[in-house]
C-alpha cells in the first residue's frame, strides 16, 4: 500500500482525536474502521496511534488509553501535554474566569469525606467569594461552558459537579503538584482515584478505583501502604447527598 494513503488514513485519525478530545475505544475502533474501509487500507489501530504520536507531539498534545473509573470502559483521549493544562482548559476565558476555575477545582480536592465534588449551590455561591466578586450569572455561564466542553460532569442524581475523565487525564500533573495532599493514587492501575475506595485507617492514602477494586481485592487482603486488612470506605460523588 503506497504510503501516502496511510498518511492520509493517519491524518484522519489525528482529526477525529483532535475534534473529540476523548473517545471510547470501541467507538474509535468503529469510526477507524470505516475509515479504512473507505480508503481500502488494512486496519492496524494500535500501530497507527502509535504512528500519530510523534506529530501531535510536536504540537504539544499527547495520545493516552485511560479506562472509565467505574465501567472500566477504555478510552482514547488526546491530552495536552504542557503543564499549564488548565490554563488552557480555561481557554477562551478571562484571568478572573481562571481563577474561579481553579478555586472549583480546589474545592472539589478539599471536599470532606473523599467527595471529589462540590454541589451546584456551593458553586454558585463561590462565585462572590472571588477577589473580585464574579456574579451568579457568570459563574452559571462559565459551568455551563465547562460542562459543554466536557471538563466538568454535573450528577442530575446529586446536583453535583465533578472533574471528567478528560479533565483528570489532562490535570494530572497539575493536581499531582498543587493538590498533593489531597490526591489519592489507585493502587493497581497509579492513576488519580476520584471514584472508589480508599482505606479507612487514619490518613492512609491507599485507594482504588471502582472498577479495580476487584483486581485488588484478587491481590491483596491488606492495605498496601499501611499493611492494615483492607476494609475500605467508598471515595467519589456518590457520597455526595443532595443539597
Ligand atoms: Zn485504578
Ligand atoms: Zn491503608
Amino acid at each position: 500500500m503506497a504510503p501516502a494513503t496511510r498518511a492520509t488514513l493517519q491524518q484522519a485519525l489525528v482529526q477525529a482525536l483532535l475534534s473529540r478530545g476523548i473517545v471510547q475505544r470501541a467507538e474509535l475502533e468503529r469510526l477507524y474502521a470505516e475509515l479504512c474501509s473507505a480508503l481500502q487500507i488494512p486496519p492496524e489501530l494500535d500501530g497507527d496511534l502509535a504512528a500519530i504520536q510523534p506529530r501531535v507531539a510536536a504540537v504539544g498534545l499527547d495520545v493516552r488509553t485511560c479506562h472509565d473509573p467505574v465501567s472500566a470502559a477504555p478510552f482514547v483521549v488526546l491530552i495536552n501535554a504542557k503543564a499549564d493544562a488548565l490554563a488552557e482548559a480555561a481557554t477562551p476565558h478571562s484571568p478572573a474566569e481562571l481563577q474561579y476555575i481553579k478555586a472549583l477545582v480546589d474545592a472539589m480536592f478539599h471536599a470532606p469525606d473523599h467527595r471529589f465534588a462540590v454541589s451546584s449551590t456551593q458553586a454558585l455561591q463561590m462565585a462572590s467569594q472571588m477577589q473580585p466578586p464574579m456574579t451568579k450569572h457568570a459563574a452559571s455561564e462559565l459551568l455551563h461552558s465547562l460542562e459543554h466542553r466536557g471538563w466538568i460532569v454535573l450528577s442530575r442524581r446529586t446536583g453535583a459537579y465533578s472533574l471528567s475523565l478528560r479533565a483528570l487525564m489532562e490535570l494530572d500533573t497539575y493536581l499531582r503538584n498543587e493538590m498533593d495532599e489531597c490526591v489519592l493514587e489507585c493502587m493497581v492501575c497509579y492513576t488519580i482515584v476520584t471514584v472508589g475506595e480508599v482505606c479507612s485507617t487514619h490518613d492512609c492514602r491507599g485507594a482504588v478505583h471502582t472498577a479495580c477494586q476487584d483486581a485488588y481485592r484478587a491481590g491483596h487482603t491488606q492495605c498496601a501502604q499501611c499493611t492494615q486488612p483492607w476494609e475500605p470506605r467508598p471515595v467519589g460523588e456518590a457520597m455526595a447527598s443532595v443539597d
